[in-house]
């Protein structure tokens, strides 16, 4: 048994498993994939004090770092489920995919987010060479350029107002027949003399002369016409989805996107059990901020486990 576990081996779960190995307790990360959305990202510009990397570098980096102390890493183990201890201070339980039991004082559950795809073709094809899904992360790559937002919700919209200060011109391109996003995001959008707002069009491929994106392709669903826009940039906003599925009969409060609610310490509702980063109701998913969320809930398991004894 560990006295801490790690579920989920991202940014946010290395950080907090070599917080805790620091403190000097037995830390084991179980990850269904180490490195996590960091190994699907190309450039990375906004991790602080590096002013660029690439993804799967980073990840190397996590590896090693985390490699430098004696943490128990348990790659390509996917986590179904957690039986909360039954007194606090005891023993968690969690269930891997191929029937392993892994028991531990306390959890730090950091299985992060999946950004929900379009499914059209061209999207997978062209992802880092014109369609992205993080504004904060990509959006100064299309300076002066010509983008699309898909997708009217607040996110999408926020991304559109965000792009539309950076970029040259902006198409959002909601499917439903009218934006979802708050009204007075809403307003700030249609303030703004780049921006083209398209509704009732459903993105059918995003188009690419082999190297990067091009354009892309919507059907106007009232009638039914397909009509192409020229473009640079594709930013899909419909939505990040926590991997937390495996927690619903857990016992552990999810708000109503499924993120895993937690405090100001990275407490959830159960003793003993923290969580961080994407999975987590933390507002804004970023490298940084998952890092920083990771070394909080690590902390805050050590003062768990100093103040609780083994009952
Ligand atoms: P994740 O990175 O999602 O890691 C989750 C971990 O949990 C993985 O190891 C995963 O395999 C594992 N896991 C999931 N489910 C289970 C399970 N059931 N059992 C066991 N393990 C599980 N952020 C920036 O700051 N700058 C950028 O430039 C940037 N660019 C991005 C580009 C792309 C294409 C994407 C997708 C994201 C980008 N982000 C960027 C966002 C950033 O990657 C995330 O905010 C960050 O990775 C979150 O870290 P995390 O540790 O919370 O989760």
């Amino acid at each position: 048994p560990f006295e801490v576990l790690v579920v989920g081996g991202g940014p946010a779960g290395a950080a907090a498993s070599v917080y805790t190995a620091r403190k000097g307790f037995s830390t084991g990360i179980a990850a269904e994939r180490f490195g996590g959305q960091v190994l699907d990202t190309m450039g990375i510009e906004n991790f602080i004090s590096v002013p660029y990397t690439e993804g799967p570098k980073l990840a190397r980096q996590l590896e090693a770092h985390v490699a430098e102390y004696d943490i128990d890493v348990m790659n390509l183990q996917k986590a179904v489920k957690l039986v909360p201890a039954s007194q606090t201070g005891g023993y968690h339980t969690i269930e891997l995919e191929n029937g392993a039991e892994l028991k531990a004082r306390t959890l730090i559950l950091s299985t992060g987010a999946r950004w929900r795809n379009l499914g059209v073709p061209g999207e997978f094809e062209y992802r880092n060479r014109g369609v992205a899904y993080c504004p904060h992360c990509d959006g100064p790559l299309f300076k002066g350029k010509r983008v699309a937002v898909i997708g009217g919700g607040n996110s999408g919209v926020e991304a559109a107002i965000d792009l539309a200060g950076i970029v040259g011109h902006v198409t959002l391109v909601e499917f439903d027949t009218k934006l979802r996003a708050d009204q007075v995001l809403q307003d700030k959008l249609r303030s703004m003399t780049n921006v083209d707002i398209l509704v009732n069009a459903q993105t059918t491929e995003v188009t690419g002369d082999g190297e990067r994106v091009d354009g892309l392709v919507y059907k106007d669903r009232e009638s039914g016409e397909e009509h192409k826009v020229e473009l640079e940039g594709v930013f899909v906003q419909i939505g990040l989805v926590p991997n937390t599925e495996w927690l619903k009969d857990s016992g552990i409060a999810l708000s109503k996107f499924g993120e895993i609610e937690i405090d100001g310490h990275a407490a959830t509702n159960l003793p003993g059990i923290f969580a961080a980063g994407d999975c987590t109701t933390v507002p804004y998913k970023q490298i940084v901020i998952a890092m920083g969320e990771g070394s909080k809930a690590a902390l805050s398991a050590f003062d768990f486990l100093i103040r609780n004894a083994n009952p």
